[in-house]
């Protein structure tokens, strides 16, 4: 009897496993199609079927199957439709199997009328499944009984029949809502993995699992385009063999943060392709903890920001044209005005820091607005660049600079000049010009292009303003051109710098 009671269980369970590798894409519950729905209900006539073959024969004069269990399925996962099928094919196979007479079509019918009232309850929405399934079993076992009781018309055979029906229905219905929903449970998670392996895997970003020593444990397959290395390729491998030298620290800095902390961290750094070239890589890394695994592990989101990077390199030396040029003079190509006093403030402060003395040069070409009138303005342009460009040569300590300070009036900065190196260069500078002997018949120094040198030094303090080192060496040039020009003058009362009040 009991072997019997197995059978059944048995071949429900087979059965079960199969209808949840067919359905194991669909899930059945929620809206199916028709289609979806009659095929349940043919499942639930196969089995209903097969578990009125595998009828149970506790004694030599009761018989009991367990049939209405397959309607109960076909009711709770098929619907009306599911129910009132299944049910028409095990009644109908009642009769087939058992031949036409009073008890098989009273049987089959029966079955079949259980069968509509168990598919019209399945439309009753319920809090839990098990509220369903118990009660439609309650249902069709109290259906059953009654019919047994009609056909037989012998209560004492009713009892004992019912004595046994009764408990293997109530074990076998507990036993099909057990398997049936750990059944659709598995199959829920084997969709959700499913479903999330299908987005990993359709994502233009490479999705990445790593170990907390940062191997690969899942690439997704994105990473032929970005890396040029399929999946396989990098799992178990050490990422850090990938990434450029240069950015180590800052991952090594992403990836503690990431493993000490449950905070993301987001990090952008180059890893090498296949083909050799580097690949800018934005990354969101977070750890993932709660997997039920041995340990846990790192989850990666990386993005290919190549396009970005160049763009903002491209547009931080586009910068860095635009301010370089900005401070540039247009006609000499040395700095202009503007950058001077920038510059003269800040060698201003370090001359203080440093307690260093700083000096100053002015000068100015003689006689140029004769120039002009001798040999055009054009001629007096490329007159201007060339003094600049002499002036430039002169200079070679790394911090002393040239600029334009207007017309054709130049200024020189010297850091950490004193007076002795200052008028050296002044020299030089006057020395330079006349060498280079630009023809000017008009000048009443020389028939040649001279300039006239204004210099002054000083050792700045707080108390002092850097405006006055520029009027004081503006004096030195004034004093140059009054004692006849093509001549190097110091301001000699430099030590005397008086601080202007803003
Ligand atoms: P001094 O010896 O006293 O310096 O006499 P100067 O003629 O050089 O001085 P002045 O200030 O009288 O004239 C300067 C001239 O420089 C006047 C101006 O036309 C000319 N100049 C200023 N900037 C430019 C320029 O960019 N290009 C040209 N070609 N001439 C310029
Ligand atoms: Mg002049
Ligand atoms: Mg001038």
């Amino acid at each position: 009897m009991f072997l019997d009671l197995l059978n059944n269980l048995a071949v429900t369970s087979a059965f079960l496993f199969i209808a949840g590798k067919v359905f194991q894409n669909r899930p059945l519950m929620g809206n199916t199609s028709i289609y979806i729905k009659m095929i349940v209900g043919l499942g639930g006539g196969v089995l209903g079927t097969l578990l009125m073959l595998n009828a149970i024969h506790p004694n030599d004069t009761v018989i009991v199957d367990l049939r209405h269990l397959a309607m109960v399925l076909a009711a709770v996962f098929g619907g009306p439709i599911g129910s009132i099928i299944a049910s028409i094919v095990i009644g109908t196979m009642r009769v087939a199997l058992y031949g036409v007479n009073t008890a098989s079509i009273v049987a089959g019918s029966v079955t079949i009328v259980i069968g509509i009232v168990l598919g019209a309850l399945s439309i009753i929405k319920v809090k839990r499944i098990i509220y369903q399934y118990v009660a439609l079993n309650l249902i069709s076992v109290l259906a059953f009984s009654v019919t047994i009781y009609y056909l037989l018309k012998d209560p004492d055979l009713t009892h004992m029949i019912l004595m046994f029906f009764v408990p293997f229905a109530i074990i076998g219905n507990l036993f099909t809502y057990i398997l049936a929903e750990s059944i659709q449970s598995a199959n829920k998670n084997h969709r959700s993995i499913k479903y999330y392996k299908l987005l990993a895997e359709n994502s233009s970003d490479l999705i990445s699992t790593h170990d907390l020593d940062g191997r690969f444990k899942y690439v997704s397959p994105s990473s032929s385009i970005i890396l040029g290395y399929k999946p396989e390729e990098l799992i178990g491998k050490n990422p850090y063999d990938f990434y450029h030298t240069e950015d180590l620290l800052r991952i090594s800095e992403s990836h503690n943060t990431v493993v000490d902390t449950d905070q993301g961290f987001v990090v952008e750094y180059r890893f090498k392709r296949k083909d050799g070239s580097y690949v800018w890589l934005e990354t969101t890394s977070k750890k993932l903890t709660g997997l039920g695994l041995v340990s846990d592990e790192l989850m990666c989101s990386s993005r290919d920001v190549d396009i970005r990077k160049q763009l903002e390199s491209d547009l931080i030396e586009k910068n860095d044209r635009l301010k370089r040029l900005s401070n540039l003079d247009g006609l000499t190509e040395i700095f202009n005005r503007r950058y001077f006093d920038a510059q003269l403030e800040e060698e201003w402060k370090k001359a203080i820091q440093k307690g260093q003395p700083l000096s100053l040069i002015m000068f100015d070409i003689d006689y140029f607005k004769l120039y002009n009138d001798t040999y055009g303005h054009q001629q007096g342009d490329e007159c201007i660049k060339a003094i600049a460009n002499v002036g430039n040569k002169v200079l070679n300590k790394p911090n002393d600079m040239i600029a334009r300070y207007g017309g054709e009036e130049f200024v020189v900065i010297l850091p950490g000049t004193c007076e002795k190196g200052a008028l050296k260069v002044a020299e030089a500078i006057r020395k330079s010009v006349q060498v280079l002997a630009i023809p000017h018949v008009n000048s009443k120094v020389k028939p040649t292009v001279t300039v006239s040198v204004g210099v002054a030094t000083v050792e700045p303090t707080r108390e002092m303003n850097h405006l006055q080192l520029i009027v004081d060496t503006d004096d030195a040039l004034y004093q140059a051109k009054n004692s006849g020009r093509n001549t190097v003058r110091f301001y000699e009362e430099t030590e005397q710098v008086r601080s202007l009040v803003k």
